[in-house]
């Protein structure tokens, strides 16, 4: 390695040794992607070239005026929040508690594709996550994934099982709720 591939390449610091994301062309240090979303999945970031990164945070930088405005009418609480701001048709799903602070995405109710509820397995048990996937059409966040259960792994048909099974109906339940949505009920994946 010679020394330019041991330096952000958004800010030129040294890259430490962990935290780092890689990117078309380069790597990005712990602290350019702070500002990121959080739902920014790896892939994510190896499509991003250094200009598309930066067209991220930019968007991330206005989101602070959408998140800002935004008001909370109605909420669906786990390990993640879903918050819905029924007159600007707007929702946010997050896993902190200010979600102001955290910048949290802004996102808009009429840009959703599709949702979709799913078990993932393991490997080596019968045990099971219960996933909530949300996929939006165009825009910077094109995909928001996230576990529903607070701890992997479950028993299938036990209590947190069903607990996280009703959860993630619940999220669903106040999306449909909201008018001139109607998401068909995806089983497995
Ligand atoms: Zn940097």
């Amino acid at each position: 390695m010679d020394n330019m591939e041991k330096v952000c390449v958004l800010c030129g610091e040294p890259l430490s040794r962990y935290g780092n994301k890689k990117i078309n062309g380069g790597m990005l240090c712990r602290n350019c992607i702070k500002a990121a979303s959080p739902w920014l999945e790896d892939e994510d970031y190896l499509k991003m070239d250094l200009e598309a990164f930066k067209k991220h945070l930019d968007y991330r930088n206005a989101n602070l005026e959408k998140i800002d405005a935004f008001h909370c009418d109605k909420k669906v609480e786990g390990k993640y929040t879903l918050y819905l701001d029924e007159e600007n048709k707007d929702f946010v799903i997050s896993k902190r508690k200010d979600i102001k602070k955290e910048n949290a995405d802004v996102l808009k109710l009429d840009d959703i594709g599709e949702i979709s509820i799913y078990e993932e397995g393991y490997p080596d048990s019968d045990d099971v996550d219960i996933c909530f996937a949300v996929k939006m059409n165009g825009g910077q966040i094109e995909d928001i994934r996230f576990r529903v259960n607070e701890f992997p792994g479950l028993e299938k048909g036990g209590k947190d099982h069903e607990k996280s099974i009703k959860l993630a109906m619940d999220y669903l339940d106040a999306f449909e709720n909201e008018d001139g949505l109607d998401f068909e009920q995806v089983e497995g994946e």
